[in-house]
Protein backbone atom coordinates (compact mmCIF):
# COMPACT_ATOMS: atom_id res chain seq x y z
CA UNK A 1 0.00 0.00 0.00
CA UNK A 2 1.64 3.50 0.01
CA UNK A 3 2.07 5.35 2.59
CA UNK A 4 -1.09 8.02 2.51
CA UNK A 5 -3.47 4.99 3.53
CA UNK A 6 -7.35 5.86 3.92
CA UNK A 7 -8.75 3.50 6.29
CA UNK A 8 -5.69 2.45 8.90
CA UNK A 9 -4.11 -0.01 7.55
CA UNK A 10 -1.17 0.46 9.94
CA UNK A 11 -3.49 0.41 13.13
CA UNK A 12 -4.82 -2.89 11.87
CA UNK A 13 -1.32 -4.68 11.03
CA UNK A 14 -0.29 -3.37 14.30
CA UNK A 15 -2.95 -5.07 15.95
CA UNK A 16 -1.96 -8.13 14.01
CA UNK A 17 1.63 -7.92 14.64
CA UNK A 18 0.95 -7.51 18.76
CA UNK A 19 -0.77 -11.12 18.83
CA UNK A 20 1.85 -12.80 16.31
CA UNK A 21 3.09 -15.66 17.73
CA UNK A 22 6.84 -16.30 17.62
CA UNK A 23 9.21 -19.14 17.54
CA UNK A 24 12.85 -18.95 17.22
CA UNK A 25 13.05 -20.11 13.49
CA UNK A 26 11.40 -16.29 12.94
CA UNK A 27 14.59 -14.37 12.75
CA UNK A 28 12.20 -11.09 11.34
CA UNK A 29 8.65 -11.56 11.45
CA UNK A 30 6.33 -9.15 10.64
CA UNK A 31 7.13 -5.14 10.28
CA UNK A 32 9.95 -5.24 7.71
CA UNK A 33 9.51 -5.35 4.02
CA UNK A 34 9.85 -8.89 4.34
CA UNK A 35 9.97 -12.08 6.68
CA UNK A 36 13.46 -13.85 7.09
CA UNK A 37 13.50 -17.60 8.44
CA UNK A 38 15.54 -19.97 9.16
CA UNK A 39 15.54 -23.06 7.74
CA UNK A 40 16.16 -26.74 9.46
CA UNK A 41 18.85 -28.30 8.38
CA UNK A 42 17.67 -31.75 5.72
CA UNK A 43 14.40 -30.80 5.71
CA UNK A 44 12.35 -29.62 2.06
CA UNK A 45 9.87 -27.17 2.52
CA UNK A 46 6.17 -27.55 1.41
CA UNK A 47 4.42 -24.16 0.75
CA UNK A 48 0.35 -24.62 0.50
CA UNK A 49 -2.37 -21.07 -0.19
CA UNK A 50 -5.95 -21.08 0.15
CA UNK A 51 -8.24 -18.11 -0.66
CA UNK A 52 -11.63 -18.14 1.29
CA UNK A 53 -13.89 -15.49 -0.24
CA UNK A 54 -17.18 -13.66 1.30
CA UNK A 55 -20.08 -15.72 -0.05
CA UNK A 56 -18.19 -18.18 -1.64
CA UNK A 57 -16.35 -20.13 1.02
CA UNK A 58 -18.75 -18.81 3.91
CA UNK A 59 -22.33 -17.21 4.61
CA UNK A 60 -21.79 -13.34 4.18
CA UNK A 61 -23.17 -13.38 8.10
CA UNK A 62 -20.17 -15.99 9.51
CA UNK A 63 -18.49 -14.97 12.67
CA UNK A 64 -15.11 -12.84 12.21
CA UNK A 65 -13.53 -15.82 14.59
CA UNK A 66 -14.85 -19.10 12.71
CA UNK A 67 -13.64 -17.72 9.74
CA UNK A 68 -9.97 -16.38 11.09
CA UNK A 69 -10.03 -20.13 12.35
CA UNK A 70 -10.92 -21.66 9.15
CA UNK A 71 -8.57 -19.68 6.61
CA UNK A 72 -5.98 -21.05 8.78
CA UNK A 73 -7.18 -24.53 8.92
CA UNK A 74 -7.55 -25.15 5.49
CA UNK A 75 -3.97 -24.17 4.83
CA UNK A 76 -2.56 -26.23 7.46
CA UNK A 77 -5.58 -29.15 6.08
CA UNK A 78 -3.19 -28.98 2.66
CA UNK A 79 0.29 -29.60 4.87
CA UNK A 80 -1.49 -32.52 6.90
CA UNK A 81 -2.29 -34.02 3.01
CA UNK A 82 1.60 -33.50 2.15
CA UNK A 83 2.08 -35.08 5.84
CA UNK A 84 4.16 -31.89 6.46
CA UNK A 85 4.85 -30.78 10.12
CA UNK A 86 3.49 -26.84 10.29
CA UNK A 87 5.58 -23.36 10.46
CA UNK A 88 5.60 -20.30 9.50
CA UNK A 89 2.32 -18.36 7.62
CA UNK A 90 1.30 -15.15 6.01
CA UNK A 91 -2.23 -13.33 5.74
CA UNK A 92 -3.68 -11.64 2.98
CA UNK A 93 -6.36 -9.47 3.82
CA UNK A 94 -8.59 -7.45 2.23
CA UNK A 95 -11.32 -5.67 4.15
CA UNK A 96 -14.22 -3.74 3.09
CA UNK A 97 -13.48 -1.45 6.02
CA UNK A 98 -11.02 -1.51 8.93
CA UNK A 99 -13.05 -2.57 11.89
CA UNK A 100 -10.71 -3.23 14.66
CA UNK A 101 -13.75 -5.20 16.65
CA UNK A 102 -13.87 -7.77 13.37
CA UNK A 103 -10.23 -7.81 13.22
CA UNK A 104 -9.78 -8.30 16.58
CA UNK A 105 -12.08 -11.35 16.60
CA UNK A 106 -10.91 -13.10 13.37
CA UNK A 107 -7.51 -12.54 14.92
CA UNK A 108 -9.19 -14.95 18.14
CA UNK A 109 -10.08 -17.43 15.94
CA UNK A 110 -7.02 -17.20 13.75
CA UNK A 111 -4.44 -16.86 16.70
CA UNK A 112 -6.15 -19.59 18.49
CA UNK A 113 -5.61 -22.46 15.81
CA UNK A 114 -2.45 -20.84 15.07
CA UNK A 115 -1.18 -21.12 18.97
CA UNK A 116 -2.68 -25.23 18.61
CA UNK A 117 -0.62 -26.29 16.00
CA UNK A 118 2.97 -24.03 16.92
CA UNK A 119 2.86 -22.17 13.74
CA UNK A 120 3.62 -18.13 13.71
CA UNK A 121 2.08 -15.78 11.44
CA UNK A 122 5.38 -14.15 9.86
CA UNK A 123 3.70 -11.19 7.26
CA UNK A 124 0.92 -10.33 4.63
CA UNK A 125 -0.91 -7.76 2.93
CA UNK A 126 -3.73 -5.77 4.46
CA UNK A 127 -6.05 -3.86 1.42
CA UNK A 128 -9.31 -2.59 1.08
CA UNK A 129 -11.95 -4.68 -1.08
CA UNK A 130 -14.97 -7.33 -0.71
CA UNK A 131 -13.85 -9.70 1.83
CA UNK A 132 -11.52 -12.06 0.94
CA UNK A 133 -9.08 -13.96 3.04
CA UNK A 134 -5.56 -15.80 1.33
CA UNK A 135 -3.31 -17.52 3.76
CA UNK A 136 0.01 -19.21 2.71
CA UNK A 137 1.29 -21.96 5.04
CA UNK A 138 4.77 -23.37 5.12
CA UNK A 139 5.81 -26.63 6.48
CA UNK A 140 8.69 -29.38 6.58
CA UNK A 141 9.15 -32.78 5.81
CA UNK A 142 11.80 -34.98 5.60
CA UNK A 143 13.47 -35.15 2.14
CA UNK A 144 11.41 -37.24 -0.42
CA UNK A 145 8.87 -38.07 2.34
CA UNK A 146 5.92 -35.83 1.65
CA UNK A 147 2.75 -37.99 0.31
CA UNK A 148 1.74 -36.80 -2.94
CA UNK A 149 -1.60 -37.70 -4.81
CA UNK A 150 0.34 -39.99 -7.44
CA UNK A 151 1.78 -42.79 -5.53
CA UNK A 152 -1.37 -44.96 -5.17
CA UNK A 153 -1.09 -48.38 -6.58
CA UNK A 154 -3.23 -51.53 -7.43
CA UNK A 155 -3.50 -53.63 -4.60
CA UNK A 156 -3.42 -50.48 -2.16
CA UNK A 157 -6.73 -50.00 0.42
CA UNK A 158 -8.22 -46.82 0.47
CA UNK A 159 -8.71 -45.20 3.73
CA UNK A 160 -10.53 -41.96 5.29
CA UNK A 161 -9.81 -40.01 8.35
CA UNK A 162 -13.14 -38.79 10.87
CA UNK A 163 -16.45 -38.98 9.71
CA UNK A 164 -17.36 -37.33 6.12
CA UNK A 165 -20.78 -35.52 5.44
CA UNK A 166 -20.58 -33.24 8.08
CA UNK A 167 -19.92 -29.97 7.12
CA UNK A 168 -22.03 -30.25 3.98
CA UNK A 169 -25.12 -31.18 6.26
CA UNK A 170 -24.79 -28.44 8.25
CA UNK A 171 -25.23 -26.10 5.03
CA UNK A 172 -27.87 -28.53 4.18
CA UNK A 173 -29.94 -27.74 6.76
CA UNK A 174 -29.29 -24.32 6.82
CA UNK A 175 -30.65 -24.86 3.31
CA UNK A 176 -28.14 -23.50 1.31
CA UNK A 177 -26.26 -25.03 -1.08
CA UNK A 178 -26.22 -28.61 -3.54
CA UNK A 179 -27.69 -30.61 -0.88
CA UNK A 180 -30.18 -28.31 0.33
CA UNK A 181 -33.23 -30.35 -0.68
CA UNK A 182 -32.31 -33.24 1.10
CA UNK A 183 -35.09 -35.37 3.16
CA UNK A 184 -34.08 -34.65 6.89
CA UNK A 185 -34.75 -37.03 9.54
CA UNK A 186 -34.24 -34.69 12.70
CA UNK A 187 -36.67 -32.15 14.55
CA UNK A 188 -35.27 -28.48 15.56
CA UNK A 189 -37.60 -28.94 18.57
CA UNK A 190 -36.21 -32.10 20.01
CA UNK A 191 -32.85 -31.19 22.09
CA UNK A 192 -31.06 -34.19 20.82
CA UNK A 193 -31.70 -33.14 17.22
CA UNK A 194 -30.40 -29.40 17.91
CA UNK A 195 -27.48 -31.24 19.86
CA UNK A 196 -26.58 -32.94 17.14
CA UNK A 197 -27.35 -30.29 14.30
CA UNK A 198 -24.45 -27.65 16.33
CA UNK A 199 -22.01 -30.66 16.19
CA UNK A 200 -22.52 -30.37 12.46
CA UNK A 201 -22.06 -26.62 12.57
CA UNK A 202 -19.24 -26.64 14.77
CA UNK A 203 -17.25 -29.34 11.52
CA UNK A 204 -18.41 -26.40 9.09
CA UNK A 205 -17.20 -23.34 11.10
CA UNK A 206 -14.10 -24.87 12.59
CA UNK A 207 -12.55 -27.65 10.80
CA UNK A 208 -10.05 -29.72 12.44
CA UNK A 209 -6.83 -30.01 9.97
CA UNK A 210 -5.32 -33.65 10.41
CA UNK A 211 -2.29 -32.25 11.67
CA UNK A 212 -1.01 -34.68 13.83
CA UNK A 213 -1.87 -38.03 12.65
CA UNK A 214 -0.71 -37.23 8.86
CA UNK A 215 2.65 -37.12 9.56
CA UNK A 216 2.57 -40.77 11.48
CA UNK A 217 -0.11 -42.01 8.49
CA UNK A 218 3.29 -40.89 5.90
CA UNK A 219 5.16 -43.59 6.94
CA UNK A 220 2.80 -45.88 5.89
CA UNK A 221 0.39 -44.06 2.82
CA UNK A 222 1.57 -44.30 -0.69
CA UNK A 223 -0.78 -41.25 -1.33
CA UNK A 224 -2.95 -38.51 0.20
CA UNK A 225 -5.39 -35.79 -0.62
CA UNK A 226 -7.32 -33.40 1.69
CA UNK A 227 -11.06 -33.63 1.69
CA UNK A 228 -12.49 -29.93 0.77
CA UNK A 229 -14.40 -30.46 -2.61
CA UNK A 230 -16.07 -33.91 -1.45
CA UNK A 231 -14.63 -37.49 -1.60
CA UNK A 232 -15.71 -38.12 -5.06
CA UNK A 233 -13.86 -35.34 -6.67
CA UNK A 234 -11.12 -35.33 -4.21
CA UNK A 235 -10.02 -39.13 -5.26
CA UNK A 236 -10.77 -38.57 -8.72
CA UNK A 237 -7.39 -36.02 -8.48
CA UNK A 238 -5.97 -38.91 -6.64
CA UNK A 239 -6.88 -41.71 -9.53
CA UNK A 240 -5.58 -39.44 -11.82
CA UNK A 241 -2.39 -38.51 -10.42
CA UNK A 242 -1.44 -42.14 -9.66
CA UNK A 243 -3.71 -43.56 -13.38
CA UNK A 244 -5.23 -46.06 -11.13
CA UNK A 245 -9.34 -46.90 -10.75
CA UNK A 246 -10.42 -46.42 -6.93
CA UNK A 247 -13.37 -48.96 -6.04
CA UNK A 248 -15.43 -47.19 -3.11
CA UNK A 249 -17.16 -49.22 -0.75
CA UNK A 250 -20.60 -46.61 -0.36
CA UNK A 251 -21.63 -49.25 2.90
CA UNK A 252 -17.95 -48.45 4.73
CA UNK A 253 -18.10 -44.40 4.50
CA UNK A 254 -18.14 -42.97 8.04
CA UNK A 255 -21.00 -41.13 9.61
CA UNK A 256 -20.77 -39.07 12.88
CA UNK A 257 -23.66 -39.83 14.94
CA UNK A 258 -25.19 -36.50 14.02
CA UNK A 259 -25.45 -37.23 10.44
CA UNK A 260 -27.47 -40.05 10.98
CA UNK A 261 -29.95 -38.19 13.67
CA UNK A 262 -30.50 -35.95 10.90
CA UNK A 263 -29.86 -37.69 7.68
CA UNK A 264 -31.47 -41.11 6.43
CA UNK A 265 -29.13 -43.77 4.50
CA UNK A 266 -29.44 -42.00 1.32
CA UNK A 267 -29.42 -38.66 2.08
CA UNK A 268 -26.06 -39.74 4.47
CA UNK A 269 -24.24 -41.50 1.26
CA UNK A 270 -24.94 -38.04 -0.93
CA UNK A 271 -23.19 -36.19 1.83
CA UNK A 272 -20.69 -38.56 2.18
CA UNK A 273 -19.88 -39.29 -1.26
CA UNK A 274 -20.14 -35.41 -2.78
CA UNK A 275 -20.09 -32.87 0.38
CA UNK A 276 -16.93 -30.98 0.70
CA UNK A 277 -15.33 -29.06 3.94
CA UNK A 278 -14.56 -31.90 5.79
CA UNK A 279 -11.08 -31.50 5.65
CA UNK A 280 -10.77 -34.97 6.18
CA UNK A 281 -7.38 -36.85 4.77
CA UNK A 282 -8.13 -39.86 1.79
CA UNK A 283 -5.20 -41.61 1.47
CA UNK A 284 -3.50 -44.88 0.34
CA UNK A 285 -1.93 -47.64 1.96
CA UNK A 286 -0.86 -51.32 0.94
CA UNK A 287 -2.85 -54.08 2.89
CA UNK A 288 0.68 -55.06 4.56
CA UNK A 289 -0.04 -51.77 6.42
CA UNK A 290 -3.14 -52.89 8.16
CA UNK A 291 -2.04 -53.33 11.37
CA UNK A 292 0.13 -50.27 11.63
CA UNK A 293 -2.75 -47.69 10.16
CA UNK A 294 -4.87 -49.21 12.95
CA UNK A 295 -2.73 -48.92 15.70
CA UNK A 296 -1.94 -45.04 14.87
CA UNK A 297 -6.00 -44.74 14.57
CA UNK A 298 -5.87 -45.96 18.16
CA UNK A 299 -3.03 -44.08 19.56
CA UNK A 300 -4.27 -40.58 18.34
CA UNK A 301 -7.94 -41.72 19.19
CA UNK A 302 -9.04 -41.08 15.72
CA UNK A 303 -11.28 -43.30 13.71
CA UNK A 304 -10.02 -44.52 10.38
CA UNK A 305 -12.10 -46.09 8.10
CA UNK A 306 -11.09 -48.20 5.22
CA UNK A 307 -13.44 -47.54 2.45
CA UNK A 308 -12.04 -49.41 -0.49
CA UNK A 309 -9.57 -50.07 -2.86
CA UNK A 310 -7.19 -49.38 -5.65
CA UNK A 311 -7.47 -51.21 -8.44
CA UNK A 312 -6.06 -51.11 -12.60
CA UNK A 313 -8.01 -48.77 -14.33
CA UNK A 314 -8.84 -45.20 -13.82
CA UNK A 315 -11.78 -43.36 -12.19
CA UNK A 316 -13.50 -43.70 -8.79
CA UNK A 317 -16.29 -46.11 -9.08
CA UNK A 318 -18.90 -46.39 -6.17
CA UNK A 319 -20.00 -49.69 -5.21
CA UNK A 320 -22.44 -51.48 -2.14
CA UNK A 321 -21.27 -54.08 -0.29
CA UNK A 322 -21.95 -56.86 -2.58
CA UNK A 323 -20.28 -55.09 -5.03
CA UNK A 324 -22.44 -54.31 -7.42
CA UNK A 325 -21.97 -50.57 -8.86
CA UNK A 326 -23.98 -47.37 -7.57
CA UNK A 327 -24.97 -44.97 -9.86
CA UNK A 328 -23.68 -41.62 -8.65
CA UNK A 329 -25.21 -38.04 -9.15
CA UNK A 330 -23.58 -35.74 -6.76
CA UNK A 331 -20.35 -34.36 -7.51
CA UNK A 332 -18.00 -32.28 -5.41
CA UNK A 333 -17.74 -28.52 -5.72
CA UNK A 334 -16.28 -27.05 -8.60
CA UNK A 335 -15.33 -23.34 -9.05
CA UNK A 336 -16.13 -22.30 -12.49
CA UNK A 337 -18.49 -25.47 -12.99
P1 LIG B 1 5.16 -3.16 2.16
O1 LIG B 1 4.50 -1.88 1.74
O2 LIG B 1 6.66 -3.04 2.26
O3 LIG B 1 4.71 -4.36 1.40
P2 LIG B 1 3.23 -3.40 4.22
O4 LIG B 1 2.89 -2.04 4.73
O5 LIG B 1 2.31 -4.05 3.27
O6 LIG B 1 4.71 -3.38 3.67
O7 LIG B 1 3.40 -4.37 5.46
C1 LIG B 1 4.22 -4.00 6.55
C2 LIG B 1 4.54 -5.22 7.36
O8 LIG B 1 3.33 -5.76 7.89
C3 LIG B 1 5.17 -6.35 6.55
O9 LIG B 1 6.09 -7.02 7.40
C4 LIG B 1 4.00 -7.23 6.22
O10 LIG B 1 4.41 -8.58 6.04
C5 LIG B 1 3.15 -7.08 7.46
N1 LIG B 1 1.72 -7.26 7.20
C6 LIG B 1 0.90 -6.50 6.45
N2 LIG B 1 -0.36 -6.96 6.45
C7 LIG B 1 -0.35 -8.08 7.21
C8 LIG B 1 -1.31 -9.04 7.59
N3 LIG B 1 -2.59 -8.98 7.17
N4 LIG B 1 -0.92 -10.08 8.38
C9 LIG B 1 0.35 -10.18 8.79
N5 LIG B 1 1.32 -9.31 8.48
C10 LIG B 1 0.98 -8.26 7.70
MG1 LIG C 1 8.02 -2.85 1.30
Amino acid sequence: MSATTPFGEFDLIGRIRARAAMRSDVVLGIGDDAAILRLPANRELVVAMDTLNAGVHFPADAHAADIGWKALAVNLSDLAAMGAEPAWCTLSLSLPDANSGWIDAFLDGFDALAHLHGVALVGGDTTRGPLSISVTAHGFVQPGRAMRRSGASAGDDVWVTGTLGDAAAALALRGIGTHAQLPRLGRVDASGDAAARAVLETRLARPAPRIDISRELAVFATACIDISDGLLADLGHVSLASAVEMSIDADALPASRSLVAWFDAGARRDLQLSGGDDYELAFTAPPSARDAVCAIADANGTELARIGRVTQGSGVRVVDSRGEAIAVTGHGYQHFA
